[in-house]
Order: structure tokens, then C-alpha cells, then sequence
């Protein structure tokens, strides 16, 4: 099977109509609409055989994750998703590969209206780049830099399951010492992470800044920190723990999981105390849990502290390519 057939094969699983793509996959670009009121979000992410995820993972799962990655930016910024290109590198032309990882990408793709309108396919050592666009109203994005002293510090979900399920998967100790159930929970973050986009889009005009915890929470909210000229206080006691992860290894290493574990793709945001009682509906409304784990003050970077306020040694910071 050539490129021909693999981009047909592509086209045909993960075909999607929307009004505002004029043209989609194809011809030699395709042709898209924006409305005149809103802004055009824009983000791209790969992933890399071997660094973003273990070379045993399934194609419908690499499919799934590489389309939740972007969308988790998009989610991130308060942007609804509407396109997203795909390119594609593949060691060989494996029909059945392709088909899986369409259908991963679809399953995703499919309730949230978006549509694959173009692409590229190379041969080369498996590598995949996605490009998403979504829609923001102009002027109502949610931005890095917005965070204000006496804010409260917020995040969604269970940060550090990603990190525990990873572990399980390439520790084979921490494996056979975990329970199936667990084990079987964590896993699905890793692999199966969901984006919070409702819950992006139910921030907006509520949150003064938002990020995606893609590569761990310190490190995610220090940007956060950086952007918006101010320093984020964080209680470790606050931090949420979920059912399969209070099942793992131990209290210092779930610590470390919460804290610096990457691939969550949960959101971190801050919001005046004022608008707590919205945020928390808005959170019930999209079904996504959030939780206040600390606050915004002057000055510059992230402190953690214990129940007794003293401050918790960092001794590791969050995943960074070249470093
Ligand atoms: P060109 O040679 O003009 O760049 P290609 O032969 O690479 O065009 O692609 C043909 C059409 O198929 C284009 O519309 C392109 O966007 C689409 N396409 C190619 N690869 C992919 C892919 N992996 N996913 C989605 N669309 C793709
Ligand atoms: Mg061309």
C-alpha cells in the first residue's frame, strides 16, 4: 500500500463535514472560514515513538493521544475546537496501523466537531504531528498572564495519575505491587487522557489565567507565575488524590507525582475569590472536578508548603526536552 491509499485510508475514518471547510483533504491546501468576531487559535504538538509514549502502546491509543494533546491547548485557552491537521511518519505503509490509529483519533475528534482537513505522509521513524485550530470570541481568550495577587490557584482532575500509570508500565516492581483496578485506571490516564475542553470553554470571562498541565504542575504553573509577574503559593495538603492513586507506592512518591508528574492534561487556573461560586458551577456543569490547592501573591516563582506552612524542599522540576 502506497502514500495514495494511506491518505484515503486516513480520509475515510476520520471524515467529519463542518460548513466553514470550504475544501478539506485533497487538493493542495485546504480552504477554511473563519467568522469576523472571532480570534483563530492555533497549536501543534508531536509525538515521538520512544519519548512521548512507550513503544509497545496501541496504534488507537497513539491516535487518541495525539489528537487529546492538542486539544488539551486549545482547552487551555478557552478556544472551541474546529480543524486540525495531521502529519503523519510511519516506518512502513501498515494498513491495519493506520485504521487503529484513525480510529483512536476519531473516537476523539468525532464528539467535539472536529474536522482532519489536511495532512502530510512521510516514511521515517514514527513521529506524529497534529495541528489544531479552534475559535475563541475576540478579546475572551484565556491567557497565561493574567494571574493577579490574592487569587486563588485552581486545578482540574487528578494530577499525578499519568505520572504513577507511566511508572507501571516501566517499572515491572511497582507493576506487580499495584492492584489491577488501579493499575488498570492509571493506565487509561496515560493512555486516554481526556481534554478538558468544556471546561475551557466554561472559564472564559471567569479565570485571569489557564494552562494545561502537560509536564508537570509546579513547572506548569511557574509559567503561569513567569507570564503574569507574580508567585504562585502552593498546599501540599490540598492537592487532589484520587481513589487509584492513594493505592500506590508511597506518600512521598505520590507527592512527587502530584507534583512534577507530566501528561495529565488536566487544566491549572487562577480566579479571583470572588468568582469561586461560578467557577465551581462551571466545573459541575462540565462534569470535571477543580479544586483550589493554593494562591496567587507578588513576587516570583512557585513555593509549596506543608499543613504547618513550612515549605517543601523541591528537589526536581518537570519534564524538559534537552535538558
Ligand atoms: P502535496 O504533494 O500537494 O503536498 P500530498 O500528496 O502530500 O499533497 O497530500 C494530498 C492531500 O492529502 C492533501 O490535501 C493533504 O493535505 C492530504 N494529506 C496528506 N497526508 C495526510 C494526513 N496524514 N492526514 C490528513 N490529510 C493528509
Ligand atoms: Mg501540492
Amino acid at each position: 500500500m502506497g502514500e495514495f491509499a494511506l491518505i484515503d485510508e486516513i480520509r475515510r475514518r476520520c471524515a467529519l463535514a463542518r460548513p466553514d471547510v470550504v475544501l478539506g483533504i485533497g487538493d493542495d491546501a485546504a480552504l477554511l472560514r473563519v467568522a469576523a468576531d472571532q480570534e483563530l487559535a492555533v497549536s501543534m504538538d508531536t509525538l515521538v515513538a520512544g519519548v512521548h509514549f512507550p513503544l509497545q502502546t496501541e496504534p488507537f491509543d497513539i491516535g487518541w493521544k495525539a489528537l487529546a494533546v492538542n486539544l488539551s491547548d486549545l482547552a487551555a485557552m478557552g478556544a472551541a475546537p474546529a480543524w486540525a491537521t495531521l502529519a503523519l511518519t510511519l516506518p512502513q505503509a501498515d494498513r491495519d496501523w493506520v485504521a487503529a490509529f484513525c480510529d483512536g483519533f476519531a473516537a476523539l475528534a468525532r464528539p467535539h466537531a472536529l474536522a482532519l482537513v489536511g495532512g502530510d505522509t512521510t516514511q521515517g521513524p514514527l513521529s506524529i504531528t497534529v495541528t489544531v485550530h479552534g475559535f475563541v470570541p475576540a478579546g475572551r481568550a484565556l491567557r497565561r498572564d493574567g494571574a493577579q495577587p490574592g487569587d486563588a490557584v485552581l486545578v482540574s482532575g487528578f494530577p499525578g495519575d499519568a505520572a504513577a500509570g507511566l511508572t507501571c508500565v516501566l517499572a515491572s516492581a511497582l507493576l506487580r505491587a499495584t492492584a489491577e483496578a488501579e493499575r488498570a485506571e492509571l493506565l487509561q490516564r496515560v493512555n486516554r487522557p481526556t481534554p478538558r475542553v468544556d471546561l475551557g470553554l466554561a472559564l472564559r470571562g471567569l479565570a485571569t489565567a489557564a494552562i494545561d498541565v502537560s509536564d508537570g504542575l509546579v513547572q506548569d504553573l511557574g509559567h503561569i507565575a513567569a507570564r503574569s509577574g507574580v508567585a504562585a503559593r502552593v498546599e501540599a495538603e490540598q492537592l487532589p488524590c484520587s481513589p487509584a492513586l492513594a493505592a500506590v507506592g508511597d506518600a512521598a512518591q505520590r507527592r512527587q507525582w502530584q507534583l512534577f508528574g507530566g501528561d495529565d492534561y488536566e487544566l491549572c487556573f487562577t480566579a479571583p475569590p470572588a468568582a469561586l461560586p461560578a467557577v465551581h458551577a462551571a466545573a459541575a456543569a462540565a462534569g470535571v472536578p477543580v479544586r483550589v490547592i493554593g494562591r496567587i501573591e507578588a513576587g516570583s516563582g512557585v513555593r509549596v508548603c506543608d499543613a504547618d506552612g513550612a515549605e517543601v524542599s523541591l528537589q526536581r522540576g518537570g519534564w524538559e526536552h534537552f535538558a
